[in-house]
């Protein structure tokens, strides 16, 4: 086995408090994804919108990464091929655990992009709508987070990854979320052994070849352990 891809989801970031997305006391449980996680809410309110993610940015920079961030900087660093992490989240807790491979397909808390020039840069931990961009300085800023409707970042080279991986793992995602979800299928198609890891299955639980149940700071360390052992 040489290439490992591994998608990981909102569910391994759960145990240090930063809500899933369906959670029912999370953040997003109080506000309508239509008004701050889509392009046409941020034209509506951008007010709004900023003040989630300053919200979500500060509780961010104060999560630790857990057992299972861990387990993959180590499966990273000491597996003989190679590991790539595509992660939905927008924490940045898989590189503060010491993965170096990581790829933002819905971009990050971190990040600042000017909706004018595109020119993106780090993100303050308060933004706000009238922010001027330090390129253009035009008004524009807005989080550097792919929002519904907009095209994931770096879809071709994932897909790429997708059809040479040996196996695919996908970590505490509910499988609802295209294009995303898709990857098992994706994978499964050009050969990839399969592997979910979550709290429960997930909508698309009958594409993966094998499972197993339980928190991800349990199940992910000790499927790195197994993993390492072969
Ligand atoms: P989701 O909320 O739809 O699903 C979370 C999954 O994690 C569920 O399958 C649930 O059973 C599982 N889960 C919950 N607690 C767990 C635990 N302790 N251990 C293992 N699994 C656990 O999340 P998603 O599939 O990532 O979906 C969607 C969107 O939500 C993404 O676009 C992502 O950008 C966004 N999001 C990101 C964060 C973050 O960055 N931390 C947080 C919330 C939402």
């Amino acid at each position: 086995m040489e290439k490992i891809v591994v998608l990981t989801g909102a569910g391994i970031s759960a145990e240090n408090g930063l809500g899933t997305f369906r959670d029912e006391e999370g953040l997003w449980a109080q506000h309508r994804i239509e008004d701050v996680a889509t392009p046409e809410g941020f034209a509506a309110n951008p007010q709004l919108v900023h003040d989630f993610y300053n919200a979500r940015r500060a509780q961010a920079v104060e999560a630790s990464p857990n057992a299972a961030h861990q387990a993959l900087a180590r499966l990273e660093a000491e597996f003989s091929g190679e590991v790539l992490i595509v992660t939905q989240n927008v924490d940045n807790l898989h590189e503060a655990a010491g993965s170096k491979a990581v790829v933002h397909m819905h971009g990050a808390l971190s990040g600042a992009l000017c909706a004018a020039c595109d020119h993106r840069w780090p993100a303050p931990l308060v933004m706000a709508p009238n922010d001027p961009c330090p390129a253009c300085n035009q008004p524009a800023t807005r989080p550097d987070i792919v929002w519904f409707g907009e095209m994931p970042y770096g879809m071709e080279a994932i897909w790429d990854q997708l059809r040479a991986a040996d196996l695919f793992v996908a970590i505490g995602t509910s499988g609802n979320v295209y294009p995303a979800a898709a990857f098992v299928q994706d994978a499964a198609r050009y050969g990839a052994d399969t592997v979910e890891l979550n709290l429960e299955p997930s909508a698309t639980i009958s594409d993966f070849a094998d499972a197993r149940f339980g928190k991800a700071s349990d199940v992910v360390s000790a499927w790195v352990e197994e993993v390492l052992a072969q």
